[in-house]
């Protein structure tokens, strides 16, 4: 299925948020991974121009979110809910890392609307949240210091949304620059280079003729692996003149 369609499937829950900031960050985070179907349960303080400030270029994902009293309506409809939880409860539904769950959610996107739910930025989400949905998720994170910024979590799992959609290979942003590129060097001007670091490597002596052993080779290996273009052929050989004769730089052989 096309990976815009399933993203445009995942529907992001969060639950009581008490910043407004948190709100627009998760909007943005939303945006740039291709998810948009944004759910607020009893947010304390919704609209604002706070979440507006922080969603920059999202706030259209705010202007569609979805308003509800409960967890429960905002899970209405889903084919597969997924919680996020800093905790691993007892008797909470079954643990999952992001990605592994984020695979499944994607699957199961193909059938119809999922979520992923997400916790108050100081309580985190409530037993009987957690109790709603299928599967809890823990960031991997340093034991030490464990709770992401909600925002942060959003953009994680968003992340990982994305990259699932379009089967581990999201493509990059079209580049509008022209590339640099160079002319690759030709097989003669690579010869012309194997000749002269011969010269320059039997005048200095590195080089014994009578007894070549693997030296050459081991060059024309090195040099193979790196497709040198047409320039760089050229400086390799204007260092190589420079040492044959110090003083009238840039004579070739
Ligand atoms: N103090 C709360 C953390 C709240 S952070 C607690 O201990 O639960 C706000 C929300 O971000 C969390 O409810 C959860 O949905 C998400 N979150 C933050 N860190 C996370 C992590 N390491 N793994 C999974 N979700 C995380």
């Amino acid at each position: 299925m096309n990976p815009e369609i399933l993203l445009s499937r995942i529907r992001v829950v969060l639950c009581r948020p008490s910043h407004p900031g948190n709100i627009g960050a998760a909007a943005r985070a939303m945006k740039t991974m291709g998810l948009s179907d944004l759910r607020l349960v009893s947010p304390k303080q919704f609209p604002d121009p706070e979440a507006d400030v922080r969603a920059t270029g999202a706030v259209d994902v705010l202007q569609r979110a979805k308003i509800t009293g409960d967890l429960a309506q905002a899970l209405q409809g889903c084919v597969l809910t997924v919680a996020l939880s800093a905790r691993a409860r007892d008797l909470g539904p079954a643990p999952a890392t992001p990605r592994t769950a984020v695979e499944r959610l994607v699957a199961a996107a193909g059938e119809g609307d999922v979520a992923l739910v997400f916790g108050n930025e100081t309580s985190g989400l409530s037993n009987e949240e957690l109790g709603l949905c299928q599967l809890a998720v823990s960031i991997p994170t340093n034991p030490d210091f464990s709770s992401l910024n909600l925002g942060a979590a959003v953009q994680v799992l968003c992340y990982e949304c994305r990259m699932a959609a379009h089967a581990g290979a999201a493509p990059l942003l079209e580049q509008h620059a022209t590339p640099f590129s160079a002319p690759p060097a030709t097989h003669d001007e690579l010869e012309g280079l194997y000749r002269h670091l011969e010269q320059v490597m039997t005048a200095t002596g590195f080089f014994n003729p009578a007894q070549p052993g693997r030296l050459l080779q081991k060059v024309r290996r090195l040099f193979g692996r790196i497709a040198l273009e047409r320039d760089e052929v050229n400086i390799l050989r204007g260092i190589l003149s420079a040492t044959q004769s110090p003083t009238r730089h840039g004579r070739r052989d």
